[in-house]
């Protein structure tokens, strides 16, 4: 067998199942997988670590449970620590509705990923359809095969880490070869480099190969060339500032309605759902979707329907010219339009405690993340944070978690917390407040969170932390909204969110809108619009930030058609006619 080809294995004491799932893989994925199936799950474990001691891939490990075999959570759980990327899934049996809730609890707490429905006949192709969802994914993370990019840096630099993971959250094929390794001096030799000063990507897609050593984005964005700055002459109707959920949203709804749109994108399409391996909460993936994917396909999807992107380019400043907003983007260019949707989202402040980043996921949690409060049954929890989002958590948590411990860093929650918040706390029965406390470190079981690590606030860094056990950790210490390069006049709550109708008392002192209430989604500036995480008040899902997304297209429309573009000859001429054509946008 060649031992490059990954490898695929059911583990089950269910010899029926075992049967099945085996023909199944094997007929349809034999030729590029070696389908390996184990008759019990110690046997399974060895050969696991039999796998990760030949450095051998494994894309998917498949497990069942039902009334024939109860072990396949455990050994999913458990084969998490031999192989980390490999997908795991439950095979369950249709009709058994009694392991239902074991399962999905299983699922929440980060035992396997997907739940698949054994395949009861031939070509059942909604089996395949999971298969083949979980094996993209996997391939997605891998970034195996196919080099568009060829990346060649140190292992465990800060910028090589994070050029690879913003070139394959925006799907570009990258390779990574760490520096020294045979194929990066192949490489190197061959476009003639000595001595680089590293990261060094080399774009194999263009010939010759460009050569980029230490690029910063706006060389790379430039050498790409898949994107460039629209002519100067150019007006769109909107410009969407974020290719997160919610700017994604706003670009499918508004190109196919007509209006001429462009997303300007700093990082990678996405935005924060683009990093979660699975968002499970999205209506209409039952199995979940990997953020990457979910946001890819809106891309594509707004990308076909007409919408121009940038993409490693910023937003630095927002500007008038007569009618006409300008948007400054960081490669020094500026972009007309006539409406701005500001989409970018927020920063969620974090530990940067390398043992508790490395488990977010398994145990460790940014947010609130009420789908996983019912998998801490039974368990002790941990909260940080000191405001009403953090005692929130907490009161939700303790209605499930053996017992919740709120981590606070100062003296008192008074200042931070509603007073009204801070009694529910004291009166719960298996909640704990610890003051005065700083998370330190963290120790994991199996590659799930298995015990934090505290110190007393203001600490010597050397003196050692008491350890508590942990099946839970959430996070709750503030979220930054993206908002700098705006000018002051846009109006924010105190937390620096924008206020948009909605939001904002119309009659407030300082507006910048003298003739009438802003739109539901438009800020205090006319025709500056804030959806998603950005906005004040909104609710920080990807459901509701493409809710908000598709919703502003709507009072786009009216805007637009408030504020007709004048019938300046040099203006239509650069425009695109497809606006007249729909209707939705007169000219004067
Ligand atoms: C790890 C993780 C897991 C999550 N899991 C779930 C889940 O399972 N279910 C769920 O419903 N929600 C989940 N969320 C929350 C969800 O991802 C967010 O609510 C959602 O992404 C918000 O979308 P958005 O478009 O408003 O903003 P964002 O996703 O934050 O996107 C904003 C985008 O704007 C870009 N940007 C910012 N400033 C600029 C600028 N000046 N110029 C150009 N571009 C700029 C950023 O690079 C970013 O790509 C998760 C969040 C995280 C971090």
């Amino acid at each position: 067998m060649d031992h490059s080809v990954p490898v695929m294995l059911i583990a089950t004491t269910d010899p029926t199942s075992r049967r099945i799932l085996g023909d199944e893989l094997r007929r349809r994925y034999g030729a590029d997988y070696e389908v390996v199936t184990c008759a019990d799950y110690a046997h399974g474990r060895a050969v696991l670590d039999g796998l990760r001691r030949w450095n051998r891939q494994v894309a998917l490990i498949l497990g069942c449970y039902g009334p024939a075999d109860r072990g396949g959570l455990e050994f999913l759980r458990r084969a998490y620590g031999f192989h980390p990327a490999a997908k795991r899934g439950v095979v369950v049996i249709w009709g058994d509705f009694a392991s239902a809730p074991t399962v999905f609890r299983a699922i929440a707490r980060g035992y396997a990923e997907l739940v698949i429905i054994r395949p009861e006949r031939l070509r059942d192709e909604e089996f395949h359809g999971a298969i083949t969802d979980a094996l993209d994914d996997w391939h997605l993370a891998q970034g195996v095969g196919f080099e568009a990019v060829r990346l060649i840096g140190e292992v465990g630099d800060e910028r090589t880490h994070a050029l690879r993971d913003s070139l394959s959250r925006n799907h570009i094929p990258v390779g990574f070869h760490p520096a020294g390794s045979e194929m990066a001096e192949r490489t190197l030799e061959s476009v003639g480099l000595r001595n680089p000063v590293l990261p060094v990507m080399v774009l194999e897609f263009t010939a010759p190969p460009i050569v980029l050593e230490n690029p910063s984005d706006l060389e790379i964005a430039e050498a790409m060339g898949v994107t460039r700055p629209p002519p100067a002459d150019k007006i769109f109707d909107v410009v969407v500032v974020g290719a997160g959920p919610s700017g994604l949203a706003t670009a499918v709804y508004a190109s196919s309605e007509g209006l001429s749109t462009m997303v300007v994108e700093g990082e990678a399409v996405g935005g924060q759902a683009g990093t979660s391996s699975l968002i499970r909460n999205y209506p209409g993936f039952s199995r979940g979707v990997s953020g990457a994917h979910l946001a890819y396909r809106s891309f594509h999807q707004a990308w076909t329907l007409g919408t121009d992107f940038l993409f490693l380019r910023k937003v630095e400043g927002l500007g008038t010219d007569g009618a006409l907003y300008t948007v400054s983007i960081s490669d020094g260019s500026a972009v007309r339009c006539r409406a701005v949707v500001v989409a970018t989202g927020v920063d969620y402040r974090r530990l940067g405690i390398t043992p508790l980043e490395d488990l977010v996921g398994r145990g460790v949690f940014y947010g609130a993340t009420v789908s996983e409060a019912p998998a801490m049954a039974g368990k002790h929890v941990c909260v940080v944070g000191g405001g009403n989002s953090a005692g929130q958590a907490v009161l939700h948590l303790a209605k499930y978690a053996k017992n919740v411990t709120l981590l606070v860093r100062g003296p008192t929650l008074s200042v931070s917390m509603s007073e009204y918040l801070i009694s529910q706390l004291e009166a719960t029965r298996n909640v704990a407040i610890r003051y005065g406390t700083v998370l330190v470190g963290a120790r994991d079981r199996d590659g799930f969170l298995a015990a934090v690590e505290v110190a007393a606030s203001g600490a010597a860094d050397a003196t050692p932390g008491e350890e508590i056990e942990a099946g839970g950790l959430f996070v709750l210490i503030g979220s930054v909204p993206r908002t700098s390069w705006l000018p002051d006049t846009v109006e924010r709550d105190p937390a620096g969110f924008l206020r948009t109708g909605a939001s904002r008392d119309v009659s407030d002192a300082g507006s910048v809108r003298p003739d009438r209430a802003p739109l539901a989604l438009e800020t205090s500036m006319p025709g500056i619009f804030a959806i998603g995480d950005v906005r004040a008040g909104s609710i920080k899902r990807v459901a509701t930030a493409v809710g908000d997304g598709a919703t502003v297209v709507s009072m786009l429309h009216t805007y637009l058609a408030e504020n007709p573009l004048p019938a300046s000859p040099a203006a239509r001429g650069a425009e695109s006619t497809h606006e007249e054509l729909t209707g939705h946008v007169r000219f004067e």
